[in-house]
């Protein structure tokens, strides 16, 4: 059984990492969306409010999971038995960053592959800190996330909260 990791933020997830989560689950005969804690970079959303945003999306794909996790990476992929880690690609503002993690990720477990999947162009300008830019000054959000993320970002970002 081929497992996959794809861990990001997901501070709320976006129609650009659904994409990228439907062309892994072709790939593998499993993947495990993995919810970093993240707390240095004081997300929007809880863990728990973030995993559960997750866990609706992909509730149709019956191959994928969601999780989360802290610490390292790599120990968590060997912890859940993964051969590979799913990355995105966006554009080359991208690529610098991705390199390096992905080449420590190496040096720390050889035996774990990172795998970079491209979005559909629509997504490639999508990002979730956009997402939450746009939303915070009351534009529409629909066409980047699903409509559970919306309503949940609407719910958030309620003035007075
Ligand atoms: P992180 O904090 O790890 O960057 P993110 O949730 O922002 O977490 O992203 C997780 C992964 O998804 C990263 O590899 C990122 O490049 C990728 N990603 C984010 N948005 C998109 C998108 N619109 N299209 C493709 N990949 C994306």
């Amino acid at each position: 059984m081929r497992t996959a990791i794809y861990p990001g933020s997901f501070d709320p997830l976006t129609n650009g990492h659904l994409d990228v989560i439907q062309r892994a689950a072709k790939l593998f005969d499993r993947v495990v969306v993995a919810v970093a804690v993240n707390e240095s970079k004081q997300p929007l959303f809880t863990l728990r409010e973030r995993v559960a945003l997750v866990k609706k999306a992909v509730a149709y794909l019956p191959h994928v999971e969601t999780d989360s996790f802290d610490g390292l990476l790599v120990e968590y992929a060997a912890a859940q038995k993964a051969g590979a880690i799913v990355r995105g690609l966006r554009a080359v503002s991208d690529f610098e960053f991705e390199f390096q993690l992905a080449l420590m990720n190496r040096k720390l477990d050889e035996k774990i592959e990172t795998i970079f999947m491209m979005p559909k162009d629509t997504y490639t300008f999508l990002s979730s800190r956009i997402v939450k830019e746009i939303a915070r000054l009351g534009g529409e959000v629909s066409p980047f996330v699903p409509a559970h993320v919306q309503a949940a970002l609407k719910r958030k970002l309620k003035p007075g909260k």
